[in-house]
């Protein structure tokens, strides 16, 4: 059994204020593989107190030993990669192949992003050009609490913590519950970076434990989140009475416009996008919306591809999704399958239950509905598993109108060979992303949401720009 069972605070590994274990559970065998700590509200205020000591001389670094401090993460998050991938396959079940091809590299791209971007960011810029004493001054906005769900953690991790230090704040990061590991991993690379003491604390604990506290907490400037709507909701409520700045990434039900132009992959490669990670990534395209006249052919291409998915443990080598996170996700999955069949799309693959000869873990079997109605539980809301909701449409119009028809605006996809089409889908589709002909963005690209699947841009610039306030200066000498 792993014990993790210390908090990283000020600078050094210290134990729970008060003993609160809480397993981890290996969701390819449904087994207690780990042992850590909740926090408590003396946990959460010693390491809120460590980071607000140490934000008035980490703010006024020369921005190069910051970026001297990030190097050293990157180059110690390389080495230590391996271990990384290991980590995030046992604490939430993505197959070894995808964490080190895709998790653990999501991090580390995401590092050499900002990295790119911190080069030539401005700290003090001009107003314009008729205002010689006029300045801009981009601030640290101070002490970012940061709380990240277990999907995707080292992608979520870095995408919160690597800005943060660039740009002068300091922080306490609580990692999900669920998915620790990697986090406490983490935690020792930033140690080893020798990042200064206080600059960057780990607290790990519940939603309504540390993470309630850190959202209400007075000594915190500004709260980062990724993770669930819901827990968006209640975030921005805690954190109401103090106004605190709070940047939110949150969920999505993705469109993915089939015209019957598409290219010839373009369905398998939709299927593969929504099945990916067992369907537990935000921006997974999870309707399929279908031009009328290639609709049969599309639903039997979909079928196809989706019996194509294999299903195994997390831990074996090769090319297969592995199992949902955990039982609650597993149930709330079987549940909104039930409900698609119940509420009559038509079932052309997979269904309730796990797949063929995996009686143990958290498996789900891909799966595939077509005649889904915009009305329908399965088209509003999100799944988080391997469950894709077919849809026709007819005209341009209405596959937009469909599209945009949801709480959500996360990620839209379309797919055509017509390039005026596409460029009216890339203003049309209500989103914070849009990718076309499955072309996703580059590093830099700022990835985030509007509506309720939120409002931060993070990634590159304006991923920086998010822990930053801008301070209007008149009388600056020049020179
Ligand atoms: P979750 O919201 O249950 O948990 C996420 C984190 O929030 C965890 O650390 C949890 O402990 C904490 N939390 C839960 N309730 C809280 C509360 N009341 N106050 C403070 N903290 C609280 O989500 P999850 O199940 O871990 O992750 C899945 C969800 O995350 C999905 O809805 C998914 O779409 C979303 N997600 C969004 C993005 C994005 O960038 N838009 C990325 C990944 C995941």
């Amino acid at each position: 059994m792993i014990e993790k069972r210390q908090f990283y605070i000020n600078g050094a590994w210290v134990g729970p204020a008060a003993a609160r274990d809480f397993p981890v559970i290996d969701p390819s065998t449904e087994e207690e593989v780990a042992l850590i700590s909740l926090g408590d509200q003396a946990d959460t205020d010693a390491a809120v107190a460590a980071a607000n000591a140490a934000f008035p001389a980490w703010s006024q670094t020369d921005p190069a030993e910051r970026i001297a401090c990030v190097e050293r993460i990157l180059e110690i998050y390389n080495r230590r990669a391996e271990e990384m991938a290991q980590a995030m396959t046992l604490e939430m079940g993505a197959p070894i192949r995808l964490s080190r091809a895709s998790q653990v590299t999501a991090g580390s791209w995401h590092i050499e992003g900002f990295l790119e971007a911190i080069r030539d960011f401005e700290f003090v810029r001009p107003l314009n050009d008729h205002s010689p004493n006029d300045r801009i001054v981009m601030d640290p906005i101070g002490t970012v609490a940061m709380i990240t769900p277990w999907n995707w953690p080292m992608n979520q991790v870095t995408l919160k913590v690597i800005p943060a230090l660039l740009t002068g704040c300091t922080m306490v990061l609580k990692p999900s519950e669920i998915a620790p590991l990697s986090s406490v991993l983490f935690s020792e690379i930033v140690d080893e970076a020798g990042v200064p003491a206080g600059v960057y604390n780990m607290v790990n604990g519940d939603g309504p434990g540390v993470g309630s506290q850190l959202s209400a907490h007075p000594g915190i400037d500004m709260v980062s989140f990724t993770g669930s709507t819901r827990a968006g909701i209640a975030i921005s409520k805690a954190a109401a009475d103090t106004l605190k700045r709070v940047s939110l990434e949150l969920g999505g039900k993705g469109a993915n416009l089939i015209f019957a132009d598409a290219g010839e992959d373009a369905v398998r490669r939709g299927v593969a996008h929504c099945m990916q990670n067992t369907g537990q990534s935000c921006n997974a395209p999870t309707r399929m919306l279908v031009e009328r006249s290639v609709y049969e052919r599309t639903v039997e291409a979909a079928r196809v591809a989706a019996e194509g998915v294999r299903v195994a443990s997390a831990h074996e080598e090769g090319r297969h999704i592995g199992p949902l996170v955990s039982r609650m996700q597993w149930d709330k999955v079987q549940g909104l399958i039930q409900k698609g069949i119940d509420e009559g799309a038509r079932l052309v693959s997979g269904g309730p239950g796990r797949p063929e000869g995996l009686n143990r873990g958290y498996f789900a079997r891909p799966t595939v509905f077509a005649d889904v109605t915009p009305g329908m539980t399965i088209a509003r809301e999100e799944i988080f598993g391997p469950v894709l909701s077919i849809m026709p449409f007819d005209t341009e119009d209405e596959a937009v109108r469909i599209a945009n028809d949801t709480v959500y605006g996360l990620t839209n996809y379309a797919q055509t060979q017509d390039p005026d089409r596409l460029r009216r889908m890339a203003r049309r589709l209500r989103a914070g992303m849009v990718e076309l002909n499955g072309q996703s963005r580059s590093q830099g690209s700022p990835f985030g949401g509007i509506r309720q699947s939120g409002n931060g841009r993070e990634g590159g610039k304006f991923g920086l720009d998010d822990f930053l306030e801008v301070k209007a200066v008149g009388g600056y000498p020049a020179g």
